[in-house]
């Protein structure tokens, strides 16, 4: 199957003509058209006479105002479907990104001698912006590739404004990516995820081939901190600073979900036409019934954020991805089917029916797994004699396994994480 996949990349603008002062008069001028969106809806307004509307009173040129409004009746659109926040409202604060399409509001040019890319913003009509792109070398070449590539399309792109700098983050598209179908699976990759780990399990019509956990302790904590710094700034009404602490908390948790995805399609990768599955989250989210492991579960990590980047890694690397329905995956035995809250004791799984025992996250997993083959009409295997439980640090090589029973490595683990590094 050809599937199209996306990705934005991040420059930073070295400004030679314009100014950043132009730049940021177009993201008032972007917020002001979108402020005059949400007000018109509001009233009442179809959408045909507000896009007319703004489109004639905008200051910016045509298209990059019809870019605004697809982005602002997105917004609508969330609400109208699912109302979590309230009529977005008009916002008179904040600069909002300029978004723009390529060869309108902005234009890209290779320069081969200086092998650098320089670019045109058109802030506001007919003030341009000049300059050149700024990034690592592996981004440049991207770029590059995207621009001068068949198979490759370079898209919108939005100027947004850091704390001194601006950004070009700019879409580019990859036309003809190849994701095997679905129907081909042959190993289902459960994927449980929790606030300080990940367990995965590679099931097939066989039962399971291979099982690890993922730990990332570390995420858990530096969270924790950032919160205690927050609570206390919000205390003493550090307003400025908290927003400061909160970007550099968003950072690093995007930077450290980027390095457990790689992890996860890295292990995915070694098995026979893998299948991502996942616990759906909108199913989730619509059962109250769930307890307050998932709730906790649900609000100590963005799990959506998680599962899109584990998802879209796997489908550069061709692998696709399914969704199925979470119920009870944490509390079900996978030996006898038996359901119970009680048979889950902190990450620790043993049935109260059979006897079965298992660590909890890899147990889910499990479930998980076989909940792709019956999605996806296969027979599901016996699970009762999985293989061991290896556990490993994000970053790090599996650990040995330091019991063959599986309760015990359990409790092996949770104390011989310390030597290594965390990063990569
Ligand atoms: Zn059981």
């Amino acid at each position: 199957m050809q599937k199209s996949l996306t990705s934005t990349l991040v420059f930073q603008l070295d400004i030679n003509e314009g100014s950043q002062q132009l730049l940021d008069s177009g993201q008032v001028e972007a917020r002001r058209v979108v402020n005059e969106i949400f007000r018109l809806d509001a009233q009442g307004y179809d959408w045909e006479t507000i896009e007319d509307e703004v489109v004639e009173r905008s200051n910016h040129v045509q298209n990059t105002t019809q870019r605004l409004f697809d982005k602002a009746t997105d917004a609508l659109e969330r609400y109208y479907d699912e109302d979590d926040y309230g009529h977005p409202r008009q916002n008179h604060e904040e600069l909002f990104p300029l978004r723009m399409n390529h060869g309108e509001g902005y234009q890209l040019f290779v320069d081969e001698e200086s092998e650098s890319i320089s670019f045109r913003v058109t802030a506001l009509k007919r003030n341009f912006v000049r300059g050149t792109l700024q990034s690592s070398q592996h981004y440049i070449e991207r770029l590059k590739t995207a621009l001068t590539n068949d198979d490759w399309r370079v898209g919108t792109a939005e100027v947004v404004r850091t704390r001194n700098r601006h950004e070009l983050h700019v879409n580019v598209t990859h036309k003809t990516a190849e994701v095997a179908d679905k129907e081909h699976a042959k190993t289902f990759i459960g994927v449980d995820v929790n606030e300080d780990c990940v367990g995965l399990a590679a099931v097939t019509g066989s039962g399971v081939e291979d099982s690890v956990v993922i730990e990332y302790p570390e995420i858990k904590k530096e969270r924790h901190e950032y919160f205690t710094i927050r609570k206390r700034m919000q205390s003493v009404g550090q307003t400025t600073l908290e927003h400061e602490i909160r970007d550099k908390e968003k950072r690093f948790v995007h930077d450290q979900l980027h390095q457990v995805s790689r992890d996860i399609v890295e292990w995915a990768k070694q098995f026979e036409n893998p299948v991502i599955v996942f616990e759906d989250l909108k199913d989730m989210r619509d059962d109250i019934n769930y307890g307050t492991r998932m709730n906790r579960r649900l609000h100590s990590l963005p799990f959506a954020q998680l599962q899109d980047f584990v998802s879209y890694k796997a489908a550069w690397s061709g692998i696709p991805s399914e969704k199925i329905d979470p119920e009870y995956t944490s509390q079900e035995c996978v030996d006898c089917g038996h359901t119970t809250r009680s048979n889950r004791q902190g990450k620790r799984f043993q049935c109260v029916q059979c006897g079965f025992q298992d660590h909890a996250d890899r147990k889910a997993a499990m479930l998980i797994g076989t909940r792709g083959l019956e999605k996806l009409n296969r027979d599901v295997p016996a699970l009762n004699s999985p293989p061991i439980v290896r556990v490993r640090r994000h970053g790090n090589g599996l650990s040995e396994p330091a019991d063959h029973d599986p309760v015990s490595t359990v409790r092996d683990y949770q104390t011989d994480g310390e030597t290594g590094s965390v990063r990569n």
